[in-house]
């Protein structure tokens, strides 16, 4: 089995998904005592998003790839970053490391071509729904097309991201809003919709609403298993 590596801590309350996920993924796929090889590296997120607000991509790319670097170091065979939002930064920690790192849109994207889908609704922060970094790849690469929520409904997610969900708080008139958020990109022609950010599915998940739903932490989470036990 190879050794995952994880660049977590963006929030802490989602790399709990991820770590439960990974192991629960190994355990499934070789029973018994069996658990994940991971190597991972948590952030202080205060650090990260201040930088963000600021515009300060470079200084943020530096960290994680520093931070990247150390968990290669520390035996990772392979890496991913537990978080949409950061993958901005992605090109420069790529250039850092020598070991592949699984990119969170392409997780999610083959996933959704498997299940035939073609057009889909993307919930984020406003750096994953209004930046080209995502949503490029998704149409360039995989051809599918991406809708996203009007302006109001952008900072309503954004603002729910970091206020309430990054810090632990699931309030449900943030679900009900989310929710209407979804109904609105399914009326728009989204096939399913992607919780493009991984503490969204703290919110809602699938139980909530018949639009099918793609939690990216899971996915990538389970891709990353997938690699891990992939034979050499
Ligand atoms: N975890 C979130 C994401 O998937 C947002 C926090 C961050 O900015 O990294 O984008």
């Amino acid at each position: 089995m190879k050794t995952i590596g994880m660049l977590g801590g963006m929030s802490w309350e989602s790399t709990l998904s991820y770590y439960r996920v990974v192991n629960e993924g190994v355990k499934e796929a070789l029973g018994g005592l069996h658990s994940a090889k991971v190597v991972l590296y948590s952030v202080d997120f205060a650090e990260i998003e201040m930088l963000q607000h600021r515009g300060d991509w470079e200084k943020t790319a530096e960290i994680l790839a520093e931070a990247a670097v150390s968990v290669e170091k520390a035996g990772a065979d392979l890496l991913i970053i537990c978080t949409n939002t950061m993958h901005i930064v992605t090109p420069k920690i790529e250039k850092a490391i020598t070991i592949p790192l699984l990119h969170i849109a392409d997780a999610t994207a083959d996933t959704l071509k498997k299940d035939g889908i073609n057009r889909v609704g993307l919930l984020g922060t406003r750096f994953t729904m209004e930046q080209p970094f995502y949503r490029n790849r998704l149409e360039e690469k995989f051809n599918i097309e991406v809708i996203v929520p009007n302006e109001e409904e952008r900072r309503i997610v954004h603002d729910v991201i970091y206020r309430e969900l990054c810090l632990g708080k699931v309030r449900e008139e943030s679900k009900e809003r989310f929710l209407a958020i979804i109904d609105g990109l399914e009326k728009q022609g989204a096939e399913a919709v992607i919780l493009g950010c991984t503490e969204i599915a703290l919110l809602v998940n699938q139980d909530d609403t018949g639009v099918p739903l793609y939690d990216t932490a899971v996915i990538h989470a389970k891709k990353a298993v997938e690699m891990a036990l992939e034979r050499a």
